[in-house]
C-alpha cells in the first residue's frame, strides 16, 4: 500500500537529471527483472526501483537492499525497450542514500565509500587495507575472522597492493562524477 503522505514529487525529476535516464518512459514490461542476476536475492526487483522512483517514494527506494546489492552488470539494460540504464540510475540512488540509509543495510554505505576511496586513491581495491578500515568503522571486528584467514593463506588479502600507473587519471574521473552528482 502507498502512503500518499509521504511521496517526494521531486525525487523522480532528480533522479532523471543525475542519472540522465529517461525513467518516465519505464511501462513496467519487467524485461530489466528477468535478466537480473540479483532480483531473487534482495528486496525489490529492478523494474520495482524505478516504479517507486516514478511515484516519488523517496525514502522506501533509499532504504532498499536492492540499491546496494545491484552489481552493475547492465543485463537489465541491454533489455530494456526503452534504453533505460539501470546502473546509472542505481548509482545516483546510492550517492542520494550516502546520508539517508538505515537499519537494514546501514553498513552498505560504509563499505562502498570504503571501496571507492580505495580505488580513488590507488586505482585498484586494496582488500586488507579496505577491510580493516570497514571492520574498525563498523565496529564489526569480530566477525568473518576465520574467512579472512582463509582468504589470507591462499593469498587474497596480500599486505602489500601496488596501485594503477594512472592515478592521476582516476582521481579526474572521480572528480569528475563527484561533481557532477553534488551539483
Ligand atoms: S545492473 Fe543491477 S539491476 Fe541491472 S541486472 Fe545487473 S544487478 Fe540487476
Ligand atoms: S525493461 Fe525497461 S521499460 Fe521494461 S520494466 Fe525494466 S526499466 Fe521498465
Amino acid at each position: 500500500m502507498i502512503n500518499l503522505t509521504n511521496l517526494d514529487h521531486e525525487f523522480s525529476s532528480l533522479v532523471k537529471e543525475k542519472s540522465g535516464q529517461s525513467i518516465e518512459l519505464c511501462f513496467q514490461c519487467q524485461k530489466c527483472a528477468s535478466g537480473c542476476p540479483m532480483g531473487e536475492l534482495t528486496d525489490y526487483y529492478p523494474h520495482q526501483i524505478i516504479r517507486m522512483v516514478q511515484f516519488g517514494m523517496r525514502e522506501r527506494v533509499l532504504q532498499s537492499k536492492a540499491i546496494w546489492l545491484c552489481l552493475s552488470c547492465e543485463a537489465c539494460s541491454v533489455r530494456c525497450p526503452n534504453e533505460i540504464k539501470i546502473p546509472a540510475v542505481m548509482d545516483v540512488l546510492r550517492a542520494m542514500a550516502e546520508t539517508k540509509t538505515s537499519g537494514r543495510e546501514k553498513n552498505a554505505p560504509v563499505f562502498h565509500k570504503i571501496f571507492l576511496n580505495s580505488i580513488k586513491s590507488s586505482g585498484r581495491v586494496h582488500e586488507a587495507v579496505m577491510m580493516v578500515k570497514y571492520k574498525l568503522k563498523t565496529g564489526d571486528l569480530f566477525s568473518d575472522i576465520p574467512l579472512g584467514l582463509r582468504m589470507f593463506r591462499k593469498g587474497k588479502l596480500p599486505l602489500i597492493s601496488k596501485g594503477v600507473k594512472n592515478k592521476r587519471e582516476i582521481k579526474k574521473i572521480f572528480n569528475r562524477v563527484e561533481q557532477k552528482y553534488s551539483e
